[in-house]
């Protein structure tokens, strides 16, 4: 028995085989074949097994994020029917008589490149997808006949180099028993979508990482971060206890859910949920969400392969709006940058992405992207109770900058005959020390704030929230963080509107008594915390 340790960023526990995800990709290795007729029977059962997966991997999604953003994956199945594509594959075999596998990457490096030169930005942004295709066609190639059809044909421990929000929602989610990742740490968005999702998580393994090997038995505990390899018998007879102890408890929490947030001394809080896609919405209401206090919009931006237009947006917030009913949805601003990219958008690389072109800096850059979401926002804004918060600001200019657009585009609308409410508040996130330090006079220009505790914490402290190394560092109850924290209520109060914490630490109870105090309205956290929130927020006598 090993153990490995890394950090717990989602808590519970799993105990299964391990699946070592192959993220390499490119390594294609060019064999001479014989029998190019046995070469194009490979390519073509391959191809079927391609297409027949991602058919599944199509209604997977719908059910997770809904038609628009699923739509991707039938276009990708339609490559695969594409007959000039196929037509060079084939070729490329029979004339340089080279193995499928080959003549797939060489062929998809080919398309690709005939995509980036085309005028029209929809067909340049199909380049990935031809790329994209042809891995995962590759890597049906690739696979031994007797090997299983996709990794997750049992329920598995999944583990990989890295892991971005936009792998997450590729996988058979039912099918993961807990994520195990070399990079990443509590406040990367791939951990926050674990959490998001119930699924136990432990992040930052570094170099023990190359301990994992396929196929092993692990537990896995997401609390404490430690992984065991090849457990003996009362290791697991141990864990098993605890896992079936921590599903019970969570069984036991649920009854909170229809509870109200108020302490015993009779102070309620608003509590809301953060979510990343409408399909969130349904976790929300189930653990008992007062609202969303966060939508993290810029994940509908992740999971295509070209910018989701107006009406992509429209229906993907209407959706939240509904289902929300009359309860409060605050919807942020595409917030870009640090680890949620975009590939489909080169913008330029840059040595320090999170102090870089990022959040509203882009947005008021690329006015022109800000600008269809907002008229999204604005249209959806009668389907509900909604608010909006830009990200990442850091002066009032920017609040200025960005209200301006949003009259221009009222302004618009009006002038179209499309309907949106004038009553939507705008509000801003105080997640830079500039911005705390400031909040007496942005209060002055906002309907509310809202305190993104993850990226507070990285500027103030000048620790960067995605490195493990340094983790030990990354503390949100540093005193610096919660002064500029206190000092942004203070101007809230002053001014008269209201303010809520939607950073990971929102969910910290041991920071719950302080936060009621001094006087924070909202706490926003996973779906999943809510109940267990209640239970600290109830026992609670300030
Ligand atoms: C934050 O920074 O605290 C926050 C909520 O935003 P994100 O984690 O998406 O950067
Ligand atoms: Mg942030």
């Amino acid at each position: 028995m090993k153990r490995v340790q890394g950090i717990g960023v989602s808590g519970g526990i799993a105990i299964g085989p391990l699946v070592l995800l192959n993220q390499g990709g490119t390594g294609v290795r060019k064999e001479t074949v014989e029998d190019v007729t046995a070469e194009f029977m490979r390519l073509d059962t391959a191809r079927k097994e391609t297409i027949r997966e991602l058919d599944e991997i199509y209604r997977r999604s719908l059910k997770l994020v809904g038609d628009e953003n699923s739509s991707i994956f039938q276009i990708h199945s339609m490559m695969l029917e594409d007959e000039d594509f196929l037509a060079e594959i084939r070729e490329k075999i029979e004339n340089e008589r080279v193995n499928a596998e080959y003549a797939v990457w060489e062929t998809g490096k080919l398309f690709s490149e005939r995509f980036a030169q085309m005028d029209d930005s929809y067909m340049q942004a199909r380049k990935t997808d031809v790329i994209d295709i042809s891995s995962r066609l590759i890597r049906v190639l690739e696979r031994k006949s007797e090997e299983s059809p996709a990794p997750f044909a049992a329920p598995s421990v999944v583990c990989a180099e890295d892991l971005m929000p936009s792998d997450t929602i590729q996988m058979d989610t039912a099918r993961v028993l807990a994520f195990v990742t070399r990079e990443g740490s509590m406040t990367s968005h791939a951990a926050i979508l674990a959490r998001t999702l119930q699924i136990p998580s432990v992040a930052g393994l570094g170099s023990g990482f190359s301990e994992l090997t396929d196929g092993v038995t692990a537990v896995v505990d997401g609390f404490s971060g430690e992984i065991f390899l090849e457990p003996d018998e009362a290791l697991l007879a141990e864990y098993r206890v605890k896992r079936d102890a921590c599903a019970r408890e969570r069984e036991s929490l649920r009854s909170m859910a229809g509870q109200k947030a108020v302490t015993r001394s009779g102070r309620s809080i608003e509590l809301n949920a953060n979510i990343g896609h409408p399909g969130d919405v349904d976790g929300a209401l189930e653990n008992g969400a007062d609202g969303i206090g966060l939508f993290r919009s810029e994940f509908l931006y992740m999971e295509g392969t070209s910018f989701p237009t107006e009406e992509q947006q429209l229906q993907a917030y209407k959706t939240v709006l509904e289902k929300m009913g009359n309860k409060r949805v605050i919807i942020r601003t595409l917030d870009l940058g640090a680890d949620k990219q975009i590939p489909y958008w080169n913008l330029p690389k840059e040595a320090n992405p999170a102090l870089g072109c990022r959040a509203i800096r882009i947005c008021l850059k690329h006015e022109k992207i800000f600008r269809t979401q907002l008229r999204a926002l604005l249209r959806a804004s009668i389907f509900g109770n909604l608010s909006v918060m830009f990200p990442m600001i850091i002066s009032i200019d920017e609040v200025r900058a960005a209200k301006k657009i949003v009259e221009q585009v009222k302004t618009e609308l009006r002038v179209q005959g499309l309907a949106y409410s004038e009553h939507v508040p705008f509000g801003i996130m105080v997640e830079t020390p500039a911005a705390a330090l400031v909040s007496d006079s942005l209060a002055k220009e906002v309907d509310f704030f809202s305190i993104g505790t993850n990226d507070l914490t990285q500027y103030t402290l000048a620790a960067d929230r995605m490195n493990s190394s340094i983790a030990e560092l990354y503390d949100p109850r540093h005193p610096a963080v919660l002064w500029l924290i206190e000092m942004t209520v203070r101007s809230a109060k002053q001014a008269g509107i209201e303010v809520g914490i939607c950073g990971e630490s929102a969910a910290d109870t041991g920071l719950t008594a302080f936060y009621l105090k001094i006087g924070v309205d909202e706490l926003s956290v996973a779906p999943s915390r809510i109940p267990e929130m209640k239970k600290a927020i109830r026992e609670l006598d300030l």
